[in-house]
């Protein structure tokens, strides 16, 4: 499976996509009003499919004629979204965690409706038919394979974009053999501490550098009168920074996979506890993205033939002496960042003695 992602021209025609977003945010209220009533009165849970001949039924009815603007395998993808929603939250309070059931959402929130029977011939050159009308489109690639699924979404910007998960018949890509590195994920100044010097990677920190400009977006939208154009705009402008920034760190992160891919055939990094990390350092954590990149490295990774080792969390990487294996738990405090070993003497960077570590705890996880 693949995804492709395209950004629409911005064009007057796309009012009416704004349109039956607007119209699947009615559809999807519904459904959600529609449950909760079945709930109070049966203290059941709605079937899926019951709740879509129902659909299909009143869609008939004047009141609701204009639902059939929306292609109806689009209605029945918001009854499964809210049926994966209500499926999750029922397991969550077996497990006895509390969390909130799908809940009412405002038309300007609701971005995006889905459908899976897309016919072969929805793109002709740079156009695409989405709910049965044309746009133009920026094609950046072309597409391979048969179309799963389609999905139109609106951005914070006000741009849509379409996603197609397609499936391709790619060729099984052998393991190749190669060099090995470990990494260990770090948050001051590098991002990643290699197991060898030169393999270290600097932070880019493009959110700290554009802090200062989103601040001052914040502060200036803050100030303007509530419903007022100049607010929108203000909002418009903060969410485009906020769009800059993650794209430049998602090309950060995919430049920076495919120069490992390319390197290594082996990588080992440390299966991270993101909750953890998250509580520790949110804001930086959220900066350096670690998780999209263990998910975009992935992804190339298995293009390239490279393997990725993911060591447990539980394994003492930063408190092994690399040298004679001794583990000294005073490395557990975090602010440690230089250390002797008491038995060997050999003196470690916390965080290279990490890496190296989690290498050879990668190659003897490879070996068993
Ligand atoms: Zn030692």
């Amino acid at each position: 499976m693949k995804t492709y992602k395209f950004k629409l021209y911005n064009s007057k025609k796309n009012r009416k996509l704004q349109h039956q977003l607007w119209i699947a945010s009615k559809i999807y209220n519904h459904c959600i009003a529609l449950h909760k009533r079945y709930w109070h009165l049966f203290h059941k849970s709605l079937n899926k499919n019951k709740l879509q001949k129902h659909l299909a039924k009143i869609k008939k009815l004047p009141k609701y004629q204009y639902w059939q603007e929306l292609p109806s395998h689009a209605i029945q993808d918001i009854t499964s979204r809210i049926d994966k929603g209500y499926k999750l939250f029922w397991g969550n309070l077996k497990r006895k965690k509390k969390t909130a059931p799908p809940k009412f959402r405002s038309w300007r929130k609701y971005r995006s409706f889905s459908y899976n029977m897309v016919s072969k011939g929805v793109i002709k050159s740079n156009t695409i038919k989405i709910a049965g009308n044309k746009y133009k489109f920026f094609k950046s690639r072309e597409v391979e394979g048969a179309i799963k699924l389609l999905t139109l979404k609106r951005d914070s910007c006000g741009d849509f974009y379409v996603y197609l998960i397609c499936e391709t018949p790619g060729a099984e890509i052998k393991f190749r053999s190669g060099k090995s590195v470990g990494f260990d994920f770090c948050l001051k100044g590098n991002m990643l501490v290699g197991s060898d010097e030169e393999d270290d990677v600097k932070a880019p920190s493009f959110f700290k550098k554009q802090q200062k400009a989103i601040a001052k977006a914040n502060r200036n939208l803050s100030m303007k009168k509530m419903r007022s154009n100049n607010r929108r705009k203000a909002r418009l402008f903060l969410a485009r920074l906020h769009r800059k920034v993650t794209n430049q760190r998602n090309a950060f992160h995919w430049q920076l996979a495919r120069n490992l891919c390319l390197k290594y055939a082996v990588i080992c990094l440390e299966d991270l506890n993101m909750k953890w990390m998250q509580k520790g350092h949110g804001k930086k954590v959220g900066d350096y993205g670690f998780a999209e990149f263990l998910n975009i490295l992935g992804y190339v990774a298995s293009q390239f033939g490279t393997r990725v080792v993911r060591v447990d969390r539980f394994y003492p990487s930063s408190q092994l002496c690399h040298d004679c294996g001794y583990k000294n738990e005073g490395v557990k405090d975090v602010s440690v960042y230089q250390w002797d070993c008491p038995q060997c003497g050999k003196h470690h960077n916390r965080d290279r003695n990490a890496a190296k570590n989690i290498l050879s705890e990668g190659q003897r996880l490879l070996s068993a």
